[in-house]
């Protein structure tokens, strides 16, 4: 099923797995990662959910 929308729930220990993982869609800012806006999540799809079955605290969200 195609990715609609990308979360970051809070929590972030600001590791940076997610932004290496994912460059176009994840960054980070100041200590906590967010979504960059007007990122192609279906192109980014599979990476997308590497990054969030791997990231350590679990808050990133997808729908
Ligand atoms: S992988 Fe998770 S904890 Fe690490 S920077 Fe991304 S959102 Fe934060």
């Amino acid at each position: 099923m195609a990715i609609k929308k990308v979360w970051i729930d809070e929590g972030c220990i600001a590791c940076g797995l997610c932004a290496d993982t994912c460059p176009e869609v994840f960054e980070m800012a100041d200590d906590t990662a967010k979504v960059k806006a007007g990122a192609d999540l279906n192109k980014n799809e599979e990476l997308i959910k590497k990054s969030t079955s791997d990231c350590p605290v679990n808050i990133i969200k997808v729908e």
